[in-house]
């Protein structure tokens, strides 16, 4: 019998991630209308109809990459806070020059942040930032799934670095508003491609008043929320010293954790933070290529002696996946003083099935199996630095690169072939970015940070 559908994937080796241990090789995923119907060894030929057929034996597939924490369109601050004080950079190199970034440039960056991300692997990012329409513009051309959030504060960014936490109601509940509008109008757009959540930005730069109506609006749109918590020690310094609580413990003491939040970071969490979280359901955003640049690591262990559920994400800066396995496992395995602290295997279902189940999507994403949504991503294992490619989860997380992503399924629609995207226009996307440069690279020299570039010319 021939069964009709629109999409089949062949691949030497097929990564599903639905079942501990399987690789199945010689395989082929077969879609149709968006969905997997079938993801394992190939069929007898003649047993699909396929419109389109690519892939073949030199290549690999995996689930496409869901980065649980990004800031997709925060590129305009790499280098600054790479070296140095790290936290230091956050405060008075981004916190202050957030606000001299123009709505246009953001959408340059938005942009940007989403072909960047598609070429890396992944096919679902959950993001947190300043022009959120922007970005679910870029995603829904592009193809990218993606949850966004507008950024939700109410105090003056600027003036964080000095310790100022004077409140300004007006500026929380603008942000409140938008944040409400923009989730109201763009949950569920593209046929569910994009959807929302609210985002009050950390512990610290909400007041209790904004997080108690932030969870609140979040609960009436029946959508999440997405919140830096136990980022740095300032933070945690801040909280302690009003509440008496810590970070995460404090959300959970004013009703604003449940199962639907995510958390990005828990670097300087304590004991009784974590144990916030496993009691509340709230879920955990690793960001493992940041940490190690500030010299801490998050106590990984804890959290996972509390089963609080987490994935890998990027956070800002590099949205590499590959790296980012590598970050944790390299890191996991240091601070434990153990080899087996953390497999391939582990890192690789931690960064595509684990980082679905943070958002909740366990159901639908980060998995390869029938019913699944078809979001995959197809490796190039011809490459010198894959040979000889034996197939174990540590050929490819120890050893492939972004760079090796060829080509890019979401839902069903291919969204990146032969390492182009197929809605976009790279080279117009970073030619776009890059004519902004002398002007902020004098905005990060006026505020202390690092730029080599021409002022006059770029
Ligand atoms: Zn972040």
């Amino acid at each position: 019998m021939t069964e009709k559908i629109d999409l089949l994937v062949h691949c030497g080796f097929l990564y599903p991630m639905d079942q501990p241990g399987r690789i199945v090789t010689s395989a082929e995923v077969a879609i149709r209308d968006g969905i997997v119907v079938h993801a394992g060894t190939a069929m007898p030929a003649g047993h699909w109809q396929a419109a389109r057929t690519i892939g073949g034996p030199g290549v690999a597939v995996l689930p496409g990459f869901v980065n649980c924490h990004s800031h997709a369109a925060s590129a305009i601050f790499r280098s600054q806070s790479d070296d140095g004080e790290g936290g230091a950079a956050l405060y008075k190199v981004a916190f202050r020059g957030e606000k001299d970034v123009p709505a246009s440039d953001w959408r340059d960056l938005a942009w940007l942040g989403a072909a960047d991300m598609i070429k890396a692997g992944f096919t679902t990012i959950n993001d947190i930032w300043y022009e959120p329409e922007a970005l679910g513009e870029a995603c829904l051309q592009l193809g990218l799934g993606a949850e966004i959030a507008f950024k939700l504060f109410d105090l003056k960014l600027e003036e964080l670095w000095r310790g100022d936490y004077t409140r300004h109601a007006d500026i929380g509940e603008g942000r409140l508003r938008r944040g409400v509008e923009f989730a109201e109008t763009w949950h569920g757009k593209g046929d569910g491609l994009i959807t929302t959540r609210i985002g009050p930005h950390a512990t610290d730069t909400c007041s209790e008043a904004l997080h108690r109506e932030a969870f609140a609006e979040a609960k009436r749109l029946g959508i999440g929320t997405h919140t830096h918590v136990a980022q740095s020690p300032g933070e945690v310094a801040a909280i302690t010293s009003w509440h008496g609580l810590g970070p995460a413990e404090y959300l959970a003491h004013i009703d604003c954790l449940d199962q639907d939040s995510v958390l990005a970071h828990l670097t300087f969490a304590s004991p009784r933070d974590l144990d916030a979280v496993r009691d509340t359901g709230a879920r955990y955003a690793h960001c493992p290529t940041i940490y190690p640049r500030r010299g801490m690591f998050p106590d990984v262990p804890a959290i996972d002696e509390r089963g609080i559920a987490w994935g890998i994400a990027t956070d800002w800066m590099m949205n590499d996946p590959f790296e980012a396995m590598r970050f944790a496992l390299n890191a996991l395995r240091l601070t434990a003083g153990r080899h087996d602290a953390f497999t391939s295997e582990q890192a690789l279902w931690r960064a595509t099935a684990g980082a679905a189940n943070v958002l909740g999507k366990a159901g639908s994403k980060g998995t390869l199996a029938p019913g699944k949504q078809a979001d995959l991503i197809v490796l190039d294992l011809d490459r010198p630095h894959l040979q000889p490619f034996y197939g174990d989860f540590s050929s490819v997380v120890w050893y492939a690169r972004a760079a090796d992503v060829v080509t890019s399924v979401v839902r069903g629609r291919v969204i990146m072939e032969h390492r182009k995207l197929c809605a976009g226009d790279e080279a117009a996307i970073v030619a776009q970015v890059k004519q902004h440069l002398p002007r902020w690279g004098q905005l990060m020299t006026s505020l202390g940070g690092v730029s080599n570039i021409d002022p006059c010319c770029g």
